[in-house]
Parts: structure tokens; sequence; C-alpha cells
């Protein structure tokens, strides 16, 4: 399967990492948009929410994940957004659900 993120997690792609379990990949968005830009994967393979039938305990795993990193970077008083981009409409642009953890700047809401 022609998958960049399936790639990070076999390893034949590099990315830099900063957490890692059986079920989980975290490694730093190539093209921040701020100063902490993590993208938290799920290591199988599927696309969006829509695809994610019978396989809905890895996005447990995904935000166990999250939740465990935020403390560790104690980014709960600090402040922090989650993002899954979906579809064209919604600019995701690797096809293989990614939630990304965008925190270390002043960020502003409605997102453009
Ligand atoms: P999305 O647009 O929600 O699909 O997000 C995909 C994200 O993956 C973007 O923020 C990209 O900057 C990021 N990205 C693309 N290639 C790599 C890579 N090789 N390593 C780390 N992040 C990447
Ligand atoms: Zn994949």
């Amino acid at each position: 399967m022609d998958c960049l993120f399936c790639k990070i997690i076999e390893g034949s792609i590099p990315a830099d990492v900063v957490y890692e379990d059986d079920h989980v990949l975290a490694f730093k968005d190539i093209n921040p948009i701020s100063p902490l830009h993590v993208l938290f994967v799920p290591k199988v393979h599927f696309v969006d929410l829509s695809d994610s039938y019978e396989k809905e305990e890895e996005l447990l795993y995904v935000f166990k994940a999250i939740r465990n990193y935020v403390a560790e970077e104690n980014l709960n008083d600090k402040g922090y957004r989650l993002v899954i981009n979906a579809g064209e409409l919604g600019q995701q642009t690797v096809a293989h659900l990614h939630v990304h953890l965008i925190s270390g700047r002043q960020l502003s809401w409605p997102a453009g």
C-alpha cells in the first residue's frame, strides 16, 4: 500500500518520533504551524473516521497517547488544539487517519 504514514510506521521513511507504543506512533509534523506540532497516528491503516468501523479501539489508543503526552509536556495549563482533517473540504492530504496536536503559541478561532 502506498501510504506515507504506513511507511513512517514501518521505518522505511524517517520521522522525528516523540512517542511510540504498540498501537500508536507520534512524530513531529515536517511543516509545523506552531512551535509544537505533533501528529498522532494509529499503527493500523485506516483513512478517516468513516473507515474506522471494527477499529474503534485504535481511536481510544490514540487519544490515550495524546492525553499522556499532553500531561508530560505540561500542556494542560498552557492549552492546545487537536485537529482531524477529513476529505477534500477538510483538506486532508495524507489518507491515513491522524490527529494534529498543536500548541506553543496563541491560537485563533475560528480556524481559517
Ligand atoms: P493533513 O493535511 O491533515 O492530511 O496533514 C498531513 C500532515 O502531514 C501535514 O501537516 C504535513 O505537513 C505532514 N507531513 C507530510 N509529510 C510528512 C513527513 N514525511 N513527516 C512528517 N509530517 C509530514
Ligand atoms: Zn497508512
